[in-house]
């Protein structure tokens, strides 16, 4: 069954040139990427990300990680798979989320690291399932930024819209 799934190559795997790899190795998936771009992410957008995490003593920790402030590196790539069982294939790739326990030729247990005060530094964030991918994919993504219809979308107007374009 076709699925949507959220990609995100995190500050450290950024920083440490790793994107070229990761997304080799997921291409072993054959799934189809119908959205990509690079993301400056604000406190609200991983506050809204990790929400489930919100009462983990780590919680403050991990939204510093996720905005680059624990590697200078304040942007995420931000990518939309697509294609058959696609969570599944991704996490599988991806290992499990303790880097030390992930299997070592999965991209965690390759490229992640745990620091000294216990977070998991683990290079990529996969949806855990279809209904996180989703809410994950609208808060990252508007629907004209994908190439394929995902999920309903209904039209608005935006009354005075102030933006920038090219000059
Ligand atoms: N995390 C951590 N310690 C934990 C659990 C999670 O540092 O005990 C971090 C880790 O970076 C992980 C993220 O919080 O990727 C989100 O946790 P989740 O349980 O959703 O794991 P994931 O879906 O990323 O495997
Ligand atoms: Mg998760």
């Amino acid at each position: 069954m076709s699925q949507a799934v959220l990609i995100l190559i995190k500050p450290d795997g950024l920083k440490k040139s790793l994107t070229g790899n990761i997304l080799t190795r997921l291409s072993e998936t054959k799934l189809e990427i119908v959205a990509a771009k690079m993301v400056r992410v604000t406190d609200k957008l991983a506050q809204e990300h990790y929400k489930h995490l919100k009462d983990k003593p780590f919680f403050s920790e991990l939204v510093k990680y996720v905005k680059g402030e624990l590697h200078d590196r304040r942007k995420v790539m931000a990518l939309i798979y697509w294609g058959n069982d696609a969570i599944e294939k991704c996490r599988d790739l991806a290992g499990a989320t303790n880097p030390e326990q992930a299997e070592p030729t999965s991209i965690r247990g390759s490229y992640g690291r745990i620091l000294t005060s216990g977070l998991y530094e683990n290079v990529i964030h996969v949806s855990s399932n279809e209904a996180e991918a989703e809410r994950e994919i609208k808060l990252w993504f508007l629907p004209e930024e994908i190439i394929v219809d995902l999920y309903p979308v209904k039209e608005i107007t935006i009354r005075d819209l102030k933006r920038q374009d090219w000059d």
